[in-house]
């Protein structure tokens, strides 16, 4: 059983987070331990350009400070997207960061696109796990000792949560991994977008990829689905497969997760349940349906504790309908995150 510090904020949304977050951590002191000038790396997103509940500028730069106070060296990082959007690639991601505020005047630390300009840079490794076996991370993980995860506690289309472990196994993986996540299914080409401009069969590692009629055509038999070919066409012609088994979806994230967490020795994650949309921060809009009330910051150095307690809070608090059903998805990823020792899935709630 793990700790879990929580501390209610009900002073409207994000924006009305901080005095809360200052109080979590100068109770907690969770940074006290981390070594004087030690680059310590800050997960989080920034959503996508219509959304506008991600984690508040304000509340980041508390969590810089507190880290600097320590004598460390905090930067902030994300890495691109598999889909359409502002954060395909390393510099409209960097630039929508800059128009959500979240530049280093606002935060007080450096952001970084750690998986290079198009989501294919970083160092592979072979898990050899029951549901994926090899996976791209940035090449910083192994090198650093720390770790520090802001997650938006929010719904999502397949897991019908995201927190702590989606946070990680998804934003801390190469765009490769992020499609080898999201579906076992084969990518294919839209006919009518390709220019067979030839990118992605240059990329493609088991040669699945050729021109037919003089657009580019996907073998699925020999397609091992590593997702390269969706990094390198820049013309949004290959499409992702997005009909997954959610948990088989939810499987792969904790088998991800657990092997980059497993590369750091201090770990400290913050779940901010404010703002709680139904959709994900990839997704949702200025319109979005709150689907529970304002709960406040959780925070824990173990992710499957964390998560749990965000849930088992959310669902108490509920709004409409969206926490009612489908809730053995992401139970189901609990309890399987604890059997693979991620965390626990049982906890201890410490109100500050
Ligand atoms: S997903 Fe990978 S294996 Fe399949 S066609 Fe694209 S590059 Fe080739
Ligand atoms: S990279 Fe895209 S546009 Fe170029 S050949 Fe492949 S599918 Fe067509």
């Amino acid at each position: 059983m793990s700790d879990v510090y929580f501390i209610k904020s009900d002073n409207g949304g994000m924006a009305g987070g901080a005095s809360a977050l200052k109080r979590l951590l100068g109770e907690v002191e969770p940074f006290s331990g981390y070594g004087r000038g030690e680059f310590v790396p800050v997960k989080l997103t920034i959503g996508d350009a219509p959304c506008v509940y991600q984690v508040n500028p304000a509340l980041v730069k508390i969590v810089v400070s507190s880290i600097k106070k320590a004598g460390a060296r905090p930067f902030l990082f994300d890495t691109s997207v598999i889909y359409k959007g502002g954060r395909q690639n390393a510099v409209d991601h960097l630039n929508l960061a800059q128009a959500k505020g979240f530049g280093q005047k606002e935060t007080g630390a450096p952001f970084i696109i750690a998986d290079g300009l198009l989501g294919q840079d970083g160092k592979e490794f072979t898990l050899g796990a029951k549901n994926i076996n090899k996976i791209k991370v940035p090449s910083f993980i192994g090198m650093l000792d720390s770790l520090v995860v802001l997650s938006h506690a929010t719904g999502h289309i397949l897991s019908r949560y995201a927190g702590a472990i989606k946070n990680v196994a998804m934003g801390m993986s190469c765009r490769p991994t992020k499609q080898v996540q999201h579906s076992s299914l084969k990518p294919s080409v839209a006919a009518q977008k390709c220019t067979a401009c030839g990118c992605c069969i240059v990329v493609c590692p088991v040669n699945a990829v050729s021109y037919v009629s003089r657009k580019a055509y996907i073998d699925q038999k020999i397609c091992i689905g590593c997702g390269e070919c969706i990094c390198a066409c820049k013309f949004d012609a290959i499409h992702i497969n997005w009909s997954e088994d959610p948990h088989v979806f939810c499987r792969r994230m904790v088998e991800v997760a657990d092997f980059i967490l497993s590369k750091f020795k201090n770990k400290f994650f913050i779940n901010f349940a404010l703002d709680v949309t139904k959709e994900c921060d990839c997704i949702s809009t200025k319109d979005e349906p709150m689907a529970a009330e304002d709960l406040g910051i959780l925070a824990s150095g173990d992710p499957v504790s964390l998560d749990k307690a965000t849930m088992d809070l959310i669902g108490r608090h509920k709004r409409g309908d969206y926490f009612s059903n489908k809730t053995d998805i992401y139970e189901k990823m609990f309890e399987y995150a604890a059997k693979e020792g991620l965390g626990s899935a049982e906890y201890n709630l410490i109100e500050v």
